[in-house]
């Protein structure tokens, strides 16, 4: 039942009946509504914040785990991109200088790594940026590691080659010489014991009895071994690399031409063939044809005490030359 409102009129003196005007009653429905539709709102939202679903929460934690995982595994990858830095680096500055080979240049490493790039793009199908940039990195890692085997491969090979070549080039005394009193002529101009004029001695003479064992000096082949007035019983050893060896004067041959020899191998026997004054073995060394002074390749029997005497001697020399 609706309440019927009075009010007294002051102009009619009397008790009338009030009447809302219908604008009044409209703006105050609207008003109403109004009013309950911002508290619902109000309500809604509150309860969301204050009481978010389980279902969220638990996607909003995982969320978190795998951010914290890429944040991981992108600072692993960057820890990895720069230990490859180094690598390549260490690669340039080192091993590519020891022995002797160009080192590769970034472009070269560059291109290897765009032309693996256009494969990878296949690949990256993900939406997650994050993910996309670590996946990016290792593949750049990845690119420049195979490159670094290839070189490091070429690496090994030209080890391998410097170990021949090292076992080639002659590096130990022809004969026995601990007390090192057997080196008599050095390398040099000197008077010829025989010919008694200025000549050059192109090899050092070791003194030592006959039928001491004279070995080669390096790996190598027997490139001859015979007979002849000047050099008596001779072996020569071709060690590769522009080496030769010339041993003189046996007084018996061991080695045999075209069979190949170990450094430290028994060639022949300490005589006193040919142009000579008494047992010894006249020793050269010979690179590109060009005779050195033999001194200078025996870094592998000496030590540094010795080797600087064995310098002093071989340069004073004895005062008996044997030739
Ligand atoms: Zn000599």
């Amino acid at each position: 039942m609706k309440k019927i409102k009075y009010y007294y009129n002051t102009h009619t003196l009397r008790y009338e009946k009030l009447v809302t005007p219908l604008r009044v009653k409209l703006l105050r429905v609207f008003g109403f509504i109004s009013a309950a539709l911002v508290s619902s709102a109000l309500i809604i939202w509150a309860y969301n914040s204050f009481f978010p679903r389980a279902i969220d929460k638990e996607t909003a934690l995982k969320y978190e785990a795998i951010k914290d995982n890429y944040n991981t595994l992108a600072a692993k990858t960057k820890t990895l991109q720069q230990q490859m830095a180094e690598l390549e680096k260490r690669d340039n500055d080192v091993y590519r200088s020891i022995f002797e080979a160009n080192p590769l240049s970034d472009s070269a490493r560059t291109k290897a790594i765009e032309k693996r790039k256009e494969i990878a793009k296949l690949n990256l199908k993900s939406d997650d940026e994050l993910g996309k940039e670590i996946a990016k990195t290792l593949d750049n890692i990845t690119s420049r590691i195979a490159f670094q085997f290839q070189s490091y491969d070429a690496i090994a090979k030209l080890i391998k080659n410097q170990e021949a070549k090292l076992a080639s080039i002659p590096a130990i005394q022809p004969v026995s010489n601990k007390q090192l009193d057997r080196i008599a002529s050095g390398f040099g101009m000197r008077i010829h014991p025989i010919y008694g004029i200025a000549k050059m001695h192109p090899g050092l003479d070791f003194t030592a009895p006959q039928g001491t064992p004279i070995y080669a000096t390096g790996d190598g082949m027997v490139t001859a071994a015979g007979s002849g007035t000047g050099t008596g019983n001779y072996v020569l050893i071709n060690h590769g690399y522009g080496y030769e060896t010339k041993y003189l004067h046996m007084v018996r041959i061991k080695a045999t031409a075209g069979k190949s020899v170990k450094r430290g191998e028994v060639i022949g026997w300490v005589g006193s063939t040919g142009a000579s004054t008494g047992p010894h073995c006249h020793y050269e060394v010979h690179i590109n044809g060009n005779p050195v002074d033999p001194v200078y390749f025996f870094f592998n029997d000496l030590n540094a005490e010795q080797y600087d005497r064995v310098l002093k001697i071989a340069a004073t020399g004895s005062a008996k030359s044997f030739d």
